[in-house]
């Protein structure tokens, strides 16, 4: 079962990791009332079940109400076509507005099973913000792995190795591993096919936070 990026946005914060202020608007007086709540410099996305949204023009950054509502006018409701939805697209029914963040860098968090040896594993990139198979096809060495050992979880030691390896600065290491150990949970506890947080980034003032969410 695949679900919108706010909901797993609300499950992540429940298991520890930072996201956004944000909330669901089914309606353009909902949007505008949430854009009124963050202080009008928000994101308005789309919540769909595809990735991609941002190139196909369902997710925009704004500065004021007003923008806010009219950028919620145009995607609600509209028929979103990005590269995973087909041709037809995906009838946009809800967005959420989200604080729109200052971002310094945009990194890759993931975890999927590994067939071959039958265990998770989770994956790090500093290309982040990009689709990760292009990532893999381009440059697959900027794609680091840790094997998750069942009934252990992904290690302290794991998780700073990744967050070292894939240029999280020193000062920041200790919350990127806290919030990729706690996405191992999640991902293991609520028994996820497939997490990714793409991007999870880090801000201008050194906090991390996952800005995307998906969860299978
Ligand atoms: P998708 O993967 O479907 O395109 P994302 O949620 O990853 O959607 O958003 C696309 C891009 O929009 C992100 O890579 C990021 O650059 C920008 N973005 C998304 N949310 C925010 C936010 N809250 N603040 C600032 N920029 C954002
Ligand atoms: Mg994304």
């Amino acid at each position: 079962m695949k679900i919108h990026e706010y909901q797993g946005k609300a499950i992540l914060a429940r298991y520890g990791v930072p996201v956004p202020k944000g909330k669901v608007a089914f309606s353009v007086e909902e949007a505008e009332a949430a854009a009124k709540e963050l202080g009008g410099f928000v994101v308005v996305k789309a919540q769909i079940h595809a990735g991609g949204r941002g190139k196909g023009g369902g997710v925009k950054v704004v500065k004021t109400v007003e923008d806010a509502v009219t950028a919620a006018r145009k995607i609600l409701g509209m028929q979103l076509v990005t590269h995973q939805t087909g041709p037809q697209g995906q009838k946009v029914g809800r967005l959420l507005i989200e604080e729109a963040l200052p971002i310094e860098k945009e990194l890759y968090l993931g975890i999927t099973l590994d067939r071959a040896s039958g265990k998770n594993v989770f994956m790090a990139s500093s290309e982040g913000g990009m689709e990760i198979e292009q990532v893999a096809h381009d440059s697959p060495e900027k794609i680091l792995k840790e094997v998750i050992e069942p009934g252990i979880g992904l290690s302290a030691y794991q998780a700073r190795k990744l967050a070292f390896g894939i240029g999280v600065p020193a000062a920041s290491v200790n919350a990127a591993a806290k919030a990729m150990m706690a996405l191992a949970k999640a991902y293991d506890e609520i028994d996820c096919s497939l997490a990714e947080i793409n991007p999870f980034i880090l801000l201008k003032d050194g906090r991390i936070m996952a800005l995307d969410a998906k969860l299978n």
